[in-house]
């Protein structure tokens, strides 16, 4: 695999998904022979993975036995959950302790772990855990979620977890941006593998899960992070980080000259029901019949970034007083006329309608923005 490479793998069973991103990238070729092995999740609070706040263990489990059956046995799951919570809970809530006493992996708290200072060039010293320093090679495995300060968490910010609970919030105090980006220079993880089954829409602690089922591998994160940005409806210069570390030569943002893989059928997986508050008042403007979850989660996440820029009242306005015309979505308009706005190829004989299959939600927003202004 090249640094300008993605793969996507889309379904819904997370290990076998992580098995095939795994043997696309070749990661044999990559994971020395002998190495030990770090597999840092994210596991910010103490929540299972269906509230789209943490990393599904099933990708830790099909990791492990990929890489058991190419030959590597010295594995480590490593995590420091944010300040306020307990990596040691984290772990139980999630299934992970479970996971380590069936897989035989140990588990590392790296909230209780010792920690050196390095430079991180610019005049910062980044504290960064002795066990997270120590492996011989890392997997990062961040889930692609909003962020109430950062607006978009997935690789780059995942590797907060590596630090001590005082380093996690002098990172606040110095702007959160600048020293995320500066972290990646000394903290290097060789594979990023981010789980983007139902990642959050807004907060990292979970609660508004929006169904994705997609997995994508990288091994530059600041192209891991851009991806991220458009899969969930934001403009990259939306993440002042993601443009510092490209600036201090972490990785490069350009996703038009990345090689983009996708495996499995994105049409496959069917949009499952909004679970949460929010996702289902942005849904009570969709008419969704058999869509895709990529389709459906494009359109969500657009809504999302249209509530966001104080635009949704204007687009209710256009789709009627009770949502009468409500965003048609789905594979069962197909070849339909429908006197009204429609997301995706199905559904492209709405009156006004924007195709892709599946869009990505930075053009869902841009189409849903100028439907509300009439620009
Ligand atoms: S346009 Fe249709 S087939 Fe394509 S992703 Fe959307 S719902 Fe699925």
């Amino acid at each position: 695999m090249q640094r300008n490479e993605l793969i996507v793998v889309h379904g819904t069973n997370p290990a076998a998904m992580a098995k095939e991103a795994l043997a696309a990238a070749k990661i044999e070729e990559i994971i020395p022979k002998g190495a030990l092995i770090a597999l840092k999740p994210n596991l910010v609070v103490s929540k299972d993975a269906s509230s789209g706040a943490v990393t599904h263990p099933e990708i830790v489990e099909g990791i492990v036995e990929y890489l058991r059956g190419k030959g590597y046995s010295r594995f480590v799951v490593m995590e420091g959950s944010w300040v306020g919570d307990r990596t040691s809970r984290a772990f139980g809530a999630a299934g992970y302790r479970d996971l380590s006493a069936r897989i035989g992996v140990p588990l590392v708290d790296l909230q209780s772990d010792n920690w050196k200072r390095y430079d991180a060039g610019g005049g910062l010293k980044v504290a960064v855990c002795d066990q997270a320093m120590a492996a011989d090679f890392m997997i990062n495995l961040p889930v692609i979620k909003g962020h109430c300060q950062t607006t978009v968490t997935c690789a780059l910010k995942n590797l907060k977890g590596c630090m001590s609970d005082d380093e996690k919030s002098r990172f606040h105090s110095l702007g959160l941006h600048e020293p995320i980006a500066r972290l990646n220079r000394v903290l290097k993880p060789g594979f990023i593998l981010a789980d983007g089954i139902c990642g959050d829409l807004d907060f990292e602690e979970g609660g508004n899960p929006v169904q994705m089922n997609r997995m994508v591998a990288a091994i530059d994160p600041v192209l891991m992070d851009a991806y991220a940005c458009r899969l969930m409806g934001h403009d990259i210069e939306d993440v002042p980080y993601i443009g510092l570390a490209e600036e201090y030569g972490v990785g490069s943002a350009d996703l038009s000259a990345a090689k983009i893989t996708e495996i499995g059928d994105s049409k496959s997986a069917p949009a499952l029901p909004p679970r949460s508050g929010r996702v289902k008042a942005l849904a009570s403007r969709v008419n969704e019949k058999s869509a895709c979850s990529a389709c459906y989660a494009a359109l969500i996440h657009g809504l999302a970034r249209l509530d966001e820029r104080g635009l949704l009242k204007r687009l209710d306005a256009v789709l009627g007083a009770k949502h009468e015309k409500r965003i048609a979505i789905g594979r069962d308009f197909k070849g339909q006329a429908y006197d009204g706005v429609g997301c995706g190829l199905c559904a492209s004989g709405a009156a006004t309608a924007i195709k892709g299959c599946p869009p990505d939600g930075a053009a869902v927003a841009e189409f849903l923005e100028k439907l509300a202004t009439g620009r």
